[in-house]
């Protein structure tokens, strides 16, 4: 065998490798068999002393409200676990990962989510990928007055997700809510609202039988938002006030849960 046609070989085993680890991993983290453990990372995003204030005050009950919210959603879909994730919040990590492409072109942003993925692998301090746990690195900053946030988000691939949170405890509710909304992410569910921001009726409404003009209270956790009686959309206060709506459930594979639950009629 030619060096060449061994290189290919080679390359090709890696690549096999890569994508059976990755199906495996899904497989692991969509079988809503156990809790799933998800690690939470902070960064300071901005380098403020704010951040780093915030972080230094990080405690893993901040969180809390995050397995809360999945247990109680995953329950109406047939989960009973408790809880429904083991979150882990580990110590501040001192670089920030590789920024998405700002244009959007497709080839980069493949390469960007290789070295993103890359990037999470050399931070885990581990031999070997971690399998099955979900992680997310969280940068913190300090509000600016008309700043809006960098883009969070959550890739399925690699169970990878960078929130851009506000370094101020008053907004620790809301921060959970884009946490959480990545987290889905990272377990295959798509974004429910338009290009405006306004959530896409029926499937990014909470009560979804209901008529789209009737003024809602909560949120589907993938819109985010929801149109309260004088028709602006509102981002709600807590996690208490998000549901994950019937589309979403069956993204994140709760069908699985539901059907071993009740029982299947196939
Ligand atoms: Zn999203």
């Amino acid at each position: 065998m030619t060096f060449r046609r061994l290189r290919i070989l080679i390359l090709l085993g890696v690549l096999a490798a890569a994508l059976g680890l990755t199906w495996l991993e899904q497989y692991m983290a969509r079988g809503w068999r156990a809790p799933l453990d998800v690690k939470v990372v902070p960064i300071n995003g901005d380098g403020s002393a704010q951040a780093s204030e915030a972080i230094r005050a990080l405690k893993v009950e901040d969180f809390s409200d995050i397995n809360a919210f999945v247990e109680r959603e995953t329950a109406r879909f047939g989960v009973k676990q408790s809880p429904a994730i083991n979150l882990t919040l580990l110590p501040e990590l001192r670089r920030v990962p590789p920024a998405p492409p700002r244009d959007g072109s497709v080839l980069k942003t493949i390469f960007w989510s290789l070295q993103l993925r890359w990037w999470v692998y050399q931070q885990s301090g581990q031999l070997l990928p971690e399998l099955g746990t979900v992680k997310l690195f969280v940068l913190y900053h300090a509000p600016e007055d008309g700043v809006a946030l960098a883009h969070s988000l959550g890739l399925q691939k690699g169970l990878i997700g960078v929130v851009h949170a506000f370094a101020d405890p008053r907004q620790a509710s809301q921060n959970n809510i884009v946490i959480a909304h990545e987290f889905l992410h990272t377990l295959g569910a798509t974004d429910k609202y338009d290009a405006e921001g306004n959530p896409v009726y029926p499937q990014g409404y909470a009560d979804p039988e209901w008529p789209q003009s009737t003024p809602r209270h909560e949120a589907e956790i993938m819109a985010g938002r929801y149109l309260a009686a004088n028709g602006k959309k509102v981002m709600p206060p807590s996690l208490e006030r998000c549901v994950i709506g019937a589309q979403t459930a069956h993204e994140i594979n709760l069908d699985e849960g539901f059907k071993r639950r009740f029982g299947s009629t196939d």
